[in-house]
């Protein structure tokens, strides 16, 4: 079967990396997940004290960030790893998260995340989350999903991600730095958070886990019988 390019785009903690990975599992695709990109460089800026209003600075500081995936052993996530070692439980504290939209307004930090995400969706069979994925990564995506939730659900489900992880933090912080996130990722100048005209608005906020996944799966679907309708058109 062709394979195809599956992109979830939409707001902070409205579920698309936990439905993303499951819809990857279904399709048997790798899942990429471009918001720990962003928050690896963001502890990595933050680690080495590094001046985000200064391009120089931020643009040598990049060439030493070397960004990876690899599969946990145990626990079967795939983990975030900054210059080798393994930063997935430190990438999601909530001081990355303060500061994670602000580095991802930098030019310069989307010129070299978007580049290397284009690199690993080269081949196709690729789920990836994140604000710009259908708009600029893949414009050319077979899939595109826009996916939404009522900000108090976000804020909730987002509290709760945090307290499993050891993290007790209060629902009205959260929804602050949920609110902060969507302003500077909605605003900012260099690819801003917005739906595709093509993407598929879901708003899970009623929806269950299964409901999510077995929408984007049929979509997904849909678009592999298409594509492998246009391929056997034109042999
Ligand atoms: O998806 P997650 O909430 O972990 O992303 C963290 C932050 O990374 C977002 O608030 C956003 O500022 C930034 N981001 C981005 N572009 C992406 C993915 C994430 O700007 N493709």
């Amino acid at each position: 079967m062709p394979k195809i390019i599956v992109a979830i785009d939409g707001f902070s903690s409205c579920g698309k990396s936990t439905t993303a990975k499951l819809v990857a599992r279904q399709l048997n695709y790798p899942y990429i997940d471009t918001g720990a990109m962003y928050r690896a460089v963001t502890l990595y800026f933050i680690q080495n004290h590094i001046a985000l209003t200064n391009p120089k600075e931020t643009g040598q500081a990049l060439a030493d960030v070397h960004i990876s995936f690899r599969r946990h052993p145990e626990l079967g996530r795939n983990d975030t790893y900054l210059n080798g070692l393994n930063v997935e439980d430190e990438i999601r504290k909530m001081y990355v998260s303060e500061k994670v939209s602000d580095v991802s307004a930098i030019a310069e930090v989307r010129h070299a995340l978007v580049a290397q995400q284009q690199r690993m969706g080269k081949t196709k069979g690729i789920v990836m989350d994140g604000r710009d994925i259908g708009t600029v990564v893949f414009p050319q995506a077979e899939l595109k999903i826009f996916m939404t939730a009522d900000p108090m659900i976000r804020a909730q489900r987002r509290q709760l991600e945090l307290m499993e992880k050891g993290e007790l933090v209060g629902l009205a912080e959260i929804a602050e730095n949920l609110k902060m996130r969507d302003h500077i990722d909605t605003t900012r100048s260099e690819s801003p958070l917005r739906q595709a005209d093509d993407a598929v608005y879901i708003d899970n906020s009623l929806m269950t886990l299964d409901e999510q996944v077995e929408l984007v799966v049929r979509l997904a679907d849909e678009q592999i019988g298409l594509s492998f309708r246009r391929e056997m058109n034109k042999a």
